[in-house]
């Protein structure tokens, strides 16, 4: 297939402009006009959704689930396309591209394979009992059922597992919802190509053309009309959280209020127990910077903070993650707004007091050089900036006397999406004490590894509690994100010939 782009937005089947566009700002190549978002093509979009719930909404799995593998297919045929304009556009290479579309049809593949079990539904039957006494009790079944239109936010850093047909688009379509995605303003050539897919998936099967919409972004009344919308009944977002805070908020403010699931900012703080640092501090540092400084340090997952035991072990630590941070060439950031604030945190970062740059150096285009400060217990304690999420390869150590000031610590860490221990099985006592402060903190803990790397499965988490995500119920990634687009419906007494097809 040849790279078509037509720049304008998939409205429930039809490629329609807006009058006014914007210009794309890839890292390579020439930029792209694309049409801008209006809150008309929003609402366009969602009347279409809603129209399209009354038979999609009450397909059948196993067409649902045929129509997932085919938009897999349809994306692995423009797989070469979606490689080409990917990279031009965020700058990432083409391996990582190639194994995030991988990535992005087995999310779509596993949903498939999920909603074919069934067991998501999780059907209960309290039979009836009508001899009960002193009341009879009548027969009760309970299912979870689609909620209805659901919004998708594409998220920067993952130009296809977290947007066009990422986790929250496979999971809402697998629940039985329409989706309408705002593109990301990153990589919309990349958006369009991945809905080009989706469409002729919906084509193939016959399906109610609003099943899936797709409106560029370019002007922020695009994302808050989408939010606001009275027929949207859910939103899932990656983003920032600032950003992810204001949409919330739109939501919240609603005359029918409405979940946001935000998925925002971590520092995803690592606990260096001593015995691990006095035996493998070297080790552990190299792998740290290695963590750290992956893709630019632009995942959601990046352990930007590490808490030491001071000693020997911890000097270990220090000497080998600079030394590993030094040998990273600079790497292209997603964009022009994303390398601005790079800059602008590291700078707030080295003029902390009490904070000590070790490596480092301001980036005067979009590539990033990683950077790695230090600072100790009694000043992170007492400077909340310090763990505000800097999105980049920045890491800082936080150097401190013992473990009982660990632990005041991670007491005061606020929500996360990850935590990670560094522990020996001398530390297994220590982190035992450990442990029931950071389950309090965090979705998802980890020993001995870097969190990023998130594995989609059946028990992943990716979520937490705020400001990680709005919603500590819910994972954005694995099967369990589907729950997000699913309320649970009871049915008392309703005959069964008319009961829904998943329940008889
Ligand atoms: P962002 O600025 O929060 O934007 C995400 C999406 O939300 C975009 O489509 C944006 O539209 C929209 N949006 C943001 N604020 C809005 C508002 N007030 N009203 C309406 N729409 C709004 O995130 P980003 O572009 O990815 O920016 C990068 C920052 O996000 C990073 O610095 C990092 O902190 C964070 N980030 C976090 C994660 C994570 O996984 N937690 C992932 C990626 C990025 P417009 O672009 O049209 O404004």
């Amino acid at each position: 297939m040849s790279l078509e782009i037509t720049g304008k937005h998939l409205i429930a089947g039809e490629w329609k402009g807006s009058g006014a566009s914007f210009k794309s700002e890839p890292m390579t190549g020439e930029p792209r006009e694309f049409s801008i978002g209006t809150p008309e093509l929003v609402d366009a979009a969602a009347k279409a959704a809603e129209d399209a719930f009354w038979s999609y909404g009450y397909s059948s799995r196993e067409d649902r689930a045929a129509f997932l593998e085919t938009i897999a297919e349809e994306i692995d045929k423009r797989g070469d396309e979606i490689t080409e304009i990917g990279t031009q556009e965020s700058g990432l290479p083409a391996g990582r591209l190639q194994g995030e579309r991988g990535r992005t049809t087995g999310q779509l593949k596993l949903f498939a394979s999920h909603i074919r079990d069934g067991a998501y539904l999780d059907r209960r039957h309290d039979a009836a009992m009508p001899d009960r006494q002193p009341a009879p009790r009548p027969d009760l079944r309970m299912i979870q059922r689609p909620i209805g239109p659901v919004a998708v936010f594409g998220a920067s850093n993952f130009p296809l597992a977290f947007s066009t047909a990422g986790g929250d688009t496979a999971a809402a379509l697998a629940a039985g919802c329409p989706v309408v995605v705002k593109g990301h303003g990153a990589h919309p050539g990349t958006g369009e190509v991945v809905a080009q897919a989706i469409d002729a998936a919906i084509k193939k099967h016959g399906l109610h053309p609003g099943v899936f919409s797709l409106v560029q972004g370019g002007k922020r009344d695009v994302g808050e009309a989408l939010v606001t919308h009275p027929l949207i009944k859910a939103v899932g977002f990656t983003g920032s959280l600032g950003g992810g805070r204001a949409l919330f908020n739109l939501c919240a403010a609603r005359p029918e209020p409405i979940p946001f699931f935000g998925e925002l900012g971590s520092v995803n703080p690592m606990f260096l127990m001593p015995e691990a640092v006095k035996a493998r501090g070297e080790a552990i540092g190299k792998g740290w910077a290695g963590s750290l400084t992956m893709g630019a340090g632009q995942f959601c997952t990046n352990p930007g903070i590490a808490i030491v035991v001071d000693g020997e072990g911890a000097d270990a630590f220090v000497k080998a993650a600079v030394a590993a941070a030094k040998e990273v060439t600079k790497q292209a950031m997603l964009t022009e707004g994303i390398a601005e604030a790079y800059r602008k945190g590291a700078a707030r970062i080295e003029a902390t007091p009490g904070v000590t740059a070790l490596t480092g150096e301001a980036n005067a285009s979009r590539h990033a050089s990683p950077y790695i400060f230090e600072t100790t217990g009694e000043v992170f304690a007492k400077d909340e900036t310090l763990t505000e999420e800097v999105f980049g390869p920045l890491g800082i150590v936080v150097r401190v006397k013992d473990v009982a000031e660990m632990e005041r610590l991670a007491r005061g860490v606020h929500g996360q999406l990850t935590i990670t221990l560094h522990m020996d099985a001398g530390d297994a006592e220590a982190a035992a004490k450990l442990l029931p402060i950071l389950e309090r903190k965090a979705g998802r803990i980890l020993a001995n590894g870097f969190p990023t790397g998130v594995e989609v499965a059946d028990a992943m988490v990716h979520g937490g509690p705020y400001p990680a995500s709005t919603n500590f119920g819910a994972t954005s990634v694995g099967t369990l994100s589907i729950r997000r687009f699913l309320r649970p419906v009871c049915y008392q007494g309703i005959p069964e010939a008319i009961l829904p097809a998943d329940l008889k």
